[in-house]
């Protein structure tokens, strides 16, 4: 028996390592056929490198809590090599439209994101009462959201509670004898920046209080600080529900930060939760892959880049996403993407004018041309082959007109209205 049992050993590791080599060629070549997608996806070149491209799926620009304006943060992605980069300010879209135009200069595939503040509570007995702040990353397509009012709307909310919030915080400081001035915290956020703790803690540092931004948080301002005042935040579940409707892609940011991560991660799961971070900037968080493993989510990560020239800040584009999982985060986000360009004609469709049209709140590289009484609603240059025929058919189906202009060198589908 022993004997038998050890021919079959052997024979069966002799038929699994025949296995594991061909795998391991499988796998090789499913590597190398995702590297190739990917950089011509992110470089739109015609001879794609054989190295993954480098990306950024979390960057902060000084529209939020970061240092460095939009097209500041583009350009040291270009220096670092950089081709795809996703600016994720908090509650805010305002700084992509800046972003991209640096974007399309260094030829780096900007992907329209921001990081939505939310909240969770949960409902089990034991955490009852207990709520903690939770992070919520969208990435949408290359043209931006749709339905973009209701994006913003929420997003409007959430920045307004943050000036509530800071004004309880300096209030809370001042019973604890630590006071800081209301205008040096504007001042220091910046003209029209919704104020974010980071800024409270800057303010407390130029009073003296505090040696440094981190003394500030450990001592006053973390989640269960003396200072610490909840925002004006909605349910976690709605936000990623939220991001759905306006065609993006849902992943939670820094799960390990988080105090109860099962609860959560389960809520947002049923609520459709696409990806939650894993890949951040000291390596891969072993604990959140097997979240996202057990939970059937996808990986990603960024570096969370907000350009505090600290010693311990890991640049742009010092997280490595595999290629694969890039890949397959891209696979999930097609459809969805393609469904927004759908919307995002259908909305240029049903405007009744100009203004309507050229609105403001559109956070993507799209805009409308009028020419000679034909409005044009010109989609970005960075559009596949796929969501060009997209952009077509609809267009098609709703009896508008569409024809191929010359963008800056790049070919671009153009929806037209005739007035
Ligand atoms: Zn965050
Ligand atoms: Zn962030």
């Amino acid at each position: 028996m022993a004997g038998g049992g050890k021919g079959s050993h052997s024979k069966s590791s002799k038929q699994k390592s025949k296995k594991k080599g061909k795998t391991r060629g499988n796998d090789a070549a499913r590597l190398s056929a995702a590297i190739l997608h990917l950089s011509s996806w992110a470089n739109k070149s015609r001879h794609p490198d054989q190295t993954p491209p480098r990306t950024d799926f979390h960057t902060h620009s000084s529209l939020s809590d970061g240092f460095l304006s939009p097209a500041e943060v583009v350009n040291r992605a270009h220096r670092n090599g950089v081709k795809v980069l996703a600016l994720t300010d908090h509650d805010t879209m305002a700084g992509v439209p800046l972003a991209l135009k640096a974007a399309q200069e260094h030829r780096i595939r900007l992907i329209p994101g921001v990081e939505i503040s939310a909240k969770f509570g949960s409902s089990s007995q034991q955490l009852r009462g207990q709520e903690e702040p939770v992070h919520i990353l969208a990435y949408y397509s290359c043209c931006g959201p749709a339905h973009c009012k209701d994006l913003e709307a929420t997003l409007l909310q959430i920045r307004e509670g943050r000036y509530i919030r800071a004004q309880a915080m300096v209030q809370k400081l001042e019973s604890l004898n630590k006071p800081i001035k209301w205008d040096d915290v504007l001042e220091i956020a910046g003209k029209g920046v919704a104020p974010c703790r980071p800024h409270v803690a800057q303010a407390l540092v130029a009073a003296g209080h505090v040696n440094s931004v981190e003394e500030a948080f450990s001592r006053y301002l973390n989640n269960s600080g003396p200072a610490y005042v909840a925002g004006a935040e909605q349910p976690a579940a709605d936000v990623v529900r939220l991001i759905h409707w306006t065609g993006g892609m849902a992943v939670l940011a820094h799960p390990w930060t988080l105090k109860h991560p099962f609860p959560l991660i389960e809520r947002l799961k049923d609520a459709g939760l696409d990806a939650i971070e894993v890949y951040k900037s000291d390596g891969k968080d072993a604990v959140s892959a097997e979240w996202a493993t057990a939970y059937e989510l996808m990986k990603l990560g960024g570096s969370d880049f907000h350009g505090r020239g600290t010693l311990d800040e890991i640049d742009i584009g010092g997280t490595s996403i595999p290629a694969l999982a890039m890949l397959q985060f891209l696979t999930v986000a097609q459809p969805i993407w393609s469904s927004a360009l759908r919307l995002i004609v259908q909305e240029f469709a049903e405007s009744t004018s100009v203004h309507d049209m050229d609105h403001e709140y559109w956070k993507g590289d799209i805009f409308v041309r009028e020419v000679e009484g034909r409005f044009c609603l010109v989609f970005s240059a960075w559009l596949t082959d796929e969501e060009k025929s997209v952009v077509q058919n609809e267009a098609r189906t709703l009896g508008l007109m569409h024809e191929v202009t010359l963008e800056q060198g790049f070919e671009c589908i153009s929806v037209i209205k005739v007035s």
